[in-house]
């Protein structure tokens, strides 16, 4: 892999494409194979680049797996179009994919479409998005649906439901991810578009012309042209002969023109490295220039130490909340940049904010790439050519970052390991932190996890001395960790003589800070006003009609939302069952904490952080300057606002039923909840000023919240430990959890019921099987939910049986798409 110098690879691809006679591809489809194509005369395709291929009726980009001259035994179509004149995935990072394919159980073209973020530059690309008539059908069939006539809707009707669905809760979505997320067939979409409950874009050209990017150069403006080339020739001309293609885009003119003129030689479109947005946020004092106390330059020095060593090493970071990870994050990067190499630093989804950008800005100037799921598809090809080129050897990005095409890997860095965004929720289902591990494996490079509340899975690896233990104990200018007061809510209740949402002891210390002039934050993680609504004379609540779930009352947008797929419905009057008017509304979301607080503190600046507030990195950079500035004196929120932030004027941290998922049938919900618990404590007291946290809980004796309450890392790892050993649960074992799904409850049913059968007769020693059992939510999405969860001393073992069960699933002509198989699986909901 390593060594091999890039002119002699190139001429020996040169040489091996030249002889070819087929090439096998893999295409971005649910089937567990390559496929053969014929390579006709004239083009040379390469191995690791992108080819076009025609795959049942349609025209498809894929990657090239292998060049060969073994015919096969059906006869080969030919391939239509090279892409890459050079490999767009390198050696390693095939060899990356083949790993996660194998690993995950997941189809090679689905990791490889999921490694490369070029889907702009796929020739055909035809997209919908959901219109005005769509939301409204969508809207109505809420109002008049109960489940049971749900489950007597025609199966063609369901399918449209699952397309507005999808398409509700996004911009434009491309048809391929349309048609595989809700597997319904082409009729069923013109179908729709032709009732106009969905709009159908063809982006290929603009896609197209995106692809090398950019300028718009005016060649020449002789010849004839029809009125729309005329004003577009005309508008570059008066423009210098230079223009950028999106504003031409913008320009009243039908898209294909500007492809149109670049095909008559008339223009040319140039490539020009665009920058990407910076915060407008005023830069902070470099994180470098502090001076670092003796723990950071102890961690700094290791990882310099095993970057220089050149071959890998892993390093546990293991730093409390506010110790700076992140300068010593940046330091590392840096010192690797300055010896030539490349550095890649994972970050959670929430966790990339312009600010952090801007820092990053700061540090590595024009060497930094930075890539997110904010970015559009364009934008992020566009980095990826830039990293590509070697232009950008630094890059920041969440989860798919970890396949960023740098050069000579030194260092690569996963910031608050555990978070579960790491984990995709769709196939591949990888997790990016063991993808960064095995990539750093491959490239001999040193893998940093850094945390403030490790994942059981990587402490327990740092205790069996896979990685290194790297303590950072304190906190910067040995400030001191917050004290955590627990009070008990059963007493509370037996003392107030009612169920109190915030205790009197919250209250009380909430008044203090407001009057000293000091800030609070209390979360609460659950958003909305009130988690269900309840029927007192027939006992019935109201549920969403696509899941098995209370939905959701949001009383400023006034209606009901179901958390899970989206759907909306209008606030009931009467109960949907009996007609009754006694029609509750039980618990408390952040909205209506929100409301509470207000009606206690009126005279409070209050900010509220959830998902409804918050609709982009900006709302949530917002909240989060006005906290800062002084502007607001009180932040209600979900866990959005336990993530790694620092606020100096936070002296109080409240915490109302945080504890609520102690109560899931998870076997990892002790393990949230402590790490939930610590994050949030860990917002106080980062100033001058030593913080407070006010737990309050219904579960006091739960060890979970007992080590949080103590700070106690170790003493609560020891203990999950044990109980993660007694049950045979990770990292004691590899898990997988097999999911059976459909729309019609029948084929759920009996689908599970055959791979069960299956699973009882077939010999899998040393492999725990459980199930089939109905999921915890039983119907999601429309869909009927049964599963299996599977446990094994051995992955190979497990990863063997799973593969066998595959082939029976299919054999038995159940779709490879309703059996979803997630290795490693962080939920078994
Ligand atoms: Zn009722
Ligand atoms: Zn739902």
């Amino acid at each position: 892999m390593a060594g091999q110098e890039p002119a002699i690879r190139d001429l020996k691809a040169m040489i091996f494409s030249y002889m070819a006679e087929f090439c096998d591809v893999a295409l971005p489809v649910p089937l567990d194979m390559a496929f053969t194509y014929r390579v006709p005369a004239g083009l040379t395709p390469v191995t690791g680049g992108r080819v076009l291929v025609p795959f049942r009726q349609q025209r498809m980009s894929g990657v090239v797996v292998a060049l060969h001259d073994k015919e096969p035994n059906v006869r080969a179509k030919n391939i239509l179009a090279v892409l890459d004149s050079s490999p767009v995935l390198d050696e390693q990072l095939m060899g990356l994919g083949k790993w996660i394919a194998d690993y995950y159980l997941a189809p090679v073209g689905d990791v490889f479409r999921t490694m490369l973020p070029l889907t702009a530059e796929f020739k055909r690309a035809i997209a919908y998005r959901i219109t005005q008539d769509g939301q409204t059908a969508l809207h109505l069939a809420g109002m008049s649906g109960s489940s049971a006539r749900a489950r007597r809707t025609p199966e063609e009707q369901l399918a449209e439901f699952r397309v507005l669905d999808y398409l509700a809760e996004r911009e434009t979505v491309r048809e391929e991810s349309l048609r595989s997320a809700t597997r319904v067939s082409k009729s069923v979409l013109a179908g729709m578009v032709r009732k106009k409950w969905i709009g159908r874009e063809d982006r290929s050209h603009s896609q197209e012309a995106a692809r090398t990017v950019r300028i718009a150069v005016l060649k020449s403006a002789e010849g004839k042209l029809n009125a729309n080339q005329r004003a577009l020739v005309d508008t570059l001309a008066a423009s210098g002969g230079r223009l950028a293609v999106e504003t031409l885009q913008a320009m009243e003119v039908p898209r294909s023109t500007l492809g149109t003129l670049v095909k008559r030689g008339l223009v040319e479109i140039a490539e020009e490295a665009a920058g990407f947005a910076v915060s407008s946020l005023k830069a902070r004092p470099s994180l470098l220039e502090l001076d670092f106390s003796a723990a950071q330059k102890r961690a700094l020095s290791h990882i310099r130490d095993g970057v220089s060593a050149g071959k890998f090493s892993g390093v546990l970071l293991h730093g409390v909340t506010g110790s700076g990870k992140t300068a010593v994050y940046l330091a590392a990067m840096r010192s690797v940049l300055e010896t030539g190499g490349s550095a890649v630093l994972l970050v959670p989804e929430i966790g990339l904010t312009p600010a952090v950008a801007a820092d990053l800005r700061q540090v590595f100037g024009e060497e930094v790439a930075v890539l997110h799921s904010g970015l559009s598809d364009q934008e992020r090809a566009e980095q990826w050519h830039r990293i590509k080129q070697g232009s950008a050897r630094m890059v920041v990005g969440t989860r798919s970052a970890v396949f960023a095409p740098v050069a000579e890997l030194r260092l690569m860095i996963v910031d608050e390991e555990q978070d579960p965004s790491y984990k995709q929720d769709e196939t591949p289902r990888y997790h990016a932190r063991d993808v960064a591990v095995m990539r750093a494996k491959m490239a001999n490079a040193v893998v940093v996890l850094g945390s403030a509340t490790p994942s059981l899975e990587s402490y327990f690896n740092a205790r069996k001395n896979k990685y290194a233990l790297l303590e950072l104990p304190d906190r910067v200018e040995q400030r001191p960790l917050p004290e955590v007061e627990i009070v008990d809510m059963r007493q509370e209740f037996q003392e107030t003589g009612q169920e109190q949402v915030i205790s009197r002891k919250l209250a009380e210390e909430i008044r203090a800070r407001l009057e000293r002039g000091e800030q609070a934050m209390v979360l609460l993680n659950r958003r909305g006003y009130s988690p269900v609504v309840l029927c007192r004379a027939c006992g019935s609540r109201l549920e969403c009609r696509n899941c098995a779930v209370a939905m959701t009352h949001h009383k400023r947008s006034h209606r009901m939302v179901c958390h899970y797929c989206g759907f909306m419905a209008p606030v009931p009057k009467v109960c949907q069952e009996c007609g009754s008017e006694y029609v509750y509304f039980l618990g408390t979301g952040s909205e209506k904490l929100e409301e509470l607080l207000h009606g206690m503190f009126p005279q409070a600046r209050i900010g509220r952080l959830d998902r409804d507030t918050v609709r982009g990195r900006d709302d949530f950079e917002r909240a989060l300057n006005a906290l800062d500035q002084g502007e607001l004196d009180l932040l209600v929120g979900t866990q959005m606002i336990a993530k790694g932030h620092d606020i100096h004027g936070v002296t109080l941290v409240g915490v109302v039923g945080a504890d609520s998922a102690l109560g899931l049938p998870d076997f990892r919900a002790a393990e949230r909840t402590f790490q939930l618990l610590t994050q949030v404590a860990g917002r106080a007291g980062r100033g001058g000023t030593p913080g407070k946290v006010i737990l309050q809980t219904y579960f006091q004796d739960h060890y979970a919240v007992q080590y949080a309450a103590r700070h106690d890392f170790i003493g609560f790892y020891e203990k999950e430990l044990r109980f993660r050993s007694w049950m045979h649960y990770p990292p004691y074992s590899a898990l997988a959890n097999v999911l059976v799904r459909s729309d019609n409850l029948d084929e759920a049913m009996q689908w599970s019921g055959t791979l069960g059968r299956w699973f009882e007769k077939t010999r899998h020693e040393g492999i725990r099987v459980l199930g089939p059992a109905a999921a915890a939510i039983v119907r999601l999405k429309r869909d009927y939910r049964y599963h299996f969860v599977l446990k094994s001393a051995s992955r190979e073992k497990l990863n063997a049986l799973l593969r066998s069960m595959l082939a029976y699933a299919s054999q038995q002509k159940i779709p490879r798409n309703q059996v979803i198989v997630d290795v490693d699986a962080l939920w078994l909901m």
